[in-house]
């Protein structure tokens, strides 16, 4: 599959199916392998390209109770859809989703997509902010306009047990529930963005087209002061589209004066 040029930023999200397996109590249990009896499967993943409404969604569903541990197709799909992205949002996506989705590429033989960035904006949360939780239930509640949503019809853990029997009517909550938290996902990494401190440069993917804010690509920056360090001095700005600061590479010092700075 053929890159578009600049940045392709994929907002992500799995749901996966549970271990099965046997255990004596339920209390700090320490699960032996072989009380394993059925490893855990991706249910579904909900996606969507930055810049783009269309919803993209698979999952494992519709094809009888026998298939529904069958994700070789979703993740054939999944490994594409990666191939093509530069950059990766999503919810505790460095510890969870994409750590998850690897470990069934690695098992499944397959060689690795071309390499991504991931954003996490779990983790950004917590490096902005004293939040009071971490979680998306919380920080799409607060910093986003996405309305809340429960498993109405199918409770806590019913949701898994109805998927792994195939319940037709649990497919349309699993995609309304995946695509919800995509697209809270998605508001809450715009919401964070021009706070996010080491963001990838999103103007360096499509160089020589003037100053550009590298969190936002955009055209409409001012320069606001200097950013000052031990050792040097570089104009600062502030992009007027999201509000978020940067500064030059180049020192506005001059060689001899810079040479003239003691350092301490
Ligand atoms: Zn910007």
């Amino acid at each position: 599959m053929k890159k578009k040029s600049g940045p392709r930023i994929l907002t992500l999200d799995i749901e996966t199916l549970p271990f099965e397996g046997y255990f004596w109590d339920i209390w700090e249990q320490n699960i032996g392998l072989d009380m394993i009896t059925v490893e855990w499967t991706i249910l579904s993943y909900a996606a969507k390209w930055l810049g783009e409404p269309g919803m993209i969604y698979e999952d494992t569903l519709g094809r009888g109770k026998s298939k529904v541990r069958d994700d070789k197709r979703l993740l054939k799909n999944l490994h594409k859809l990666l191939h093509e992205a530069d950059i990766v949002i999503a919810q505790n996506g460095k510890r969870f989703d994409i750590r998850k989705i690897n470990a069934r590429f690695l098992i499944e033989g397959y060689k690795p997509y071309s390499p991504i960035r991931v954003i996490d904006t779990k983790n950004e949360a917590k490096r902005v902010a004293a939040v009071t939780s971490t979680r998306l239930e919380w920080l799409s509640k607060y910093l986003t306009d996405v309305p809340k949503s429960k498993h109405k019809k199918f409770p806590g853990f019913e949701l898994w047990l109805e998927a792994l029997k195939d319940n037709p009517k649990v497919r349309a909550e699993v995609r309304k529930y995946n695509w919800r938290d995509v697209v809270a996902t998605e508001k809450l990494y715009l919401r964070l963005r021009p706070w996010i401190k080491s963001h990838p440069n999103l103007a360096a993917y499509e160089p020589g087209h003037g100053p550009r804010c590298p969190k936002c690509k955009s055209h409409r920056i001012q320069w606001r002061g200097y950013e000052v360090t031990q050792q040097s001095r570089f104009r600062r700005m502030q992009c007027t589209d999201c509000g978020g600061w940067s500064r030059e590479k180049q020192t506005t010092i001059e060689k001899t004066a810079r040479s003239q700075l003691l350092a301490n």
